[in-house]
């Protein structure tokens, strides 16, 4: 059982540069990963609350950082603008990743990093550059490998042993489990990790 509540949340506001960040105080997880990795149904499904990610698709929102506040204004959830979309133009990817290694790199407050990545296409190009800023700056990484209902059980678990494989060496600061909004596998093992990383400053 997790024991904040997830489903007390509410959008705080969006941000396109460093200075639209909200304070830098308390503690927040981010949410990252390509787009239609299934981001936005994990944050549905962990918050329980279904116009959640709806607010980061909102038009205009979805190249912003994305900020939600939990019951105690000072635990947020933030969603990053998804990744690897063909179509964006390249003075958008730019600036993309010029305001995301910033904010993974400088933020006091952010506590550590949700990963998503597709169960069938893991560690694209850009999931490494995630992880590299990440590893560089000793964010702790927790990789969801989402949509694991598409993979039979053996496939799907192989599939994370071979991640957990290439990762060897960095376990210190990057964990990994299966997720599927679907089936409603490893929810609560995301939640307990969220628990832990918002909760570790009253440790
Ligand atoms: P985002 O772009 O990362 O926010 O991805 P979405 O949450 O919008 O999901 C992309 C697509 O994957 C949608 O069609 C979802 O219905 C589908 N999807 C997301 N999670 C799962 C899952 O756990 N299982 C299955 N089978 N499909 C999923």
């Amino acid at each position: 059982m997790s024991i904040l509540n997830y489903n007390q949340i509410a959008f705080l506001k969006s941000a396109n540069s460093k200075a639209g960040l909200p304070n830098d105080s308390g503690a927040e997880v981010a949410f990252g990963g390509r787009s239609n990795a299934g981001k936005s149904s994990a944050l549905n499904k962990i918050t329980g609350i279904h116009r959640l990610a709806r607010t980061s698709k909102t038009p205009g929102r979805t190249q912003l950082i994305n900020f939600f506040q939990l019951a105690d204004p000072e635990k947020r959830l933030v969603d990053l603008p998804g990744y690897g979309y063909a179509k964006v133009p390249d003075s958008i990817k730019k600036h993309w990743q010029t305001i995301v290694s910033q904010y993974l790199t400088e933020r006091k407050s952010l506590k550590g990093l949700i990963l998503l990545m597709d169960i069938r296409h893991p560690l694209k190009a850009q999931d490494w550059q995630m992880i590299e800023w990440s590893l560089a700056h000793q964010l702790p990484t927790h990789i969801l490998l989402t949509k694991a209902d598409k993979l039979g059980r053996g496939a799907a678990r192989n599939t994370l042993l071979m991640l957990k494989k290439e990762l060897l060496g960095y376990e210190e600061f990057i964990s990994s489990q299966l997720f599927s909004m679907l089936s409603g596998e490893g929810i609560v093992e995301v939640q307990e990790k969220l628990d832990e990383w918002l909760q570790a400053e009253h440790a």
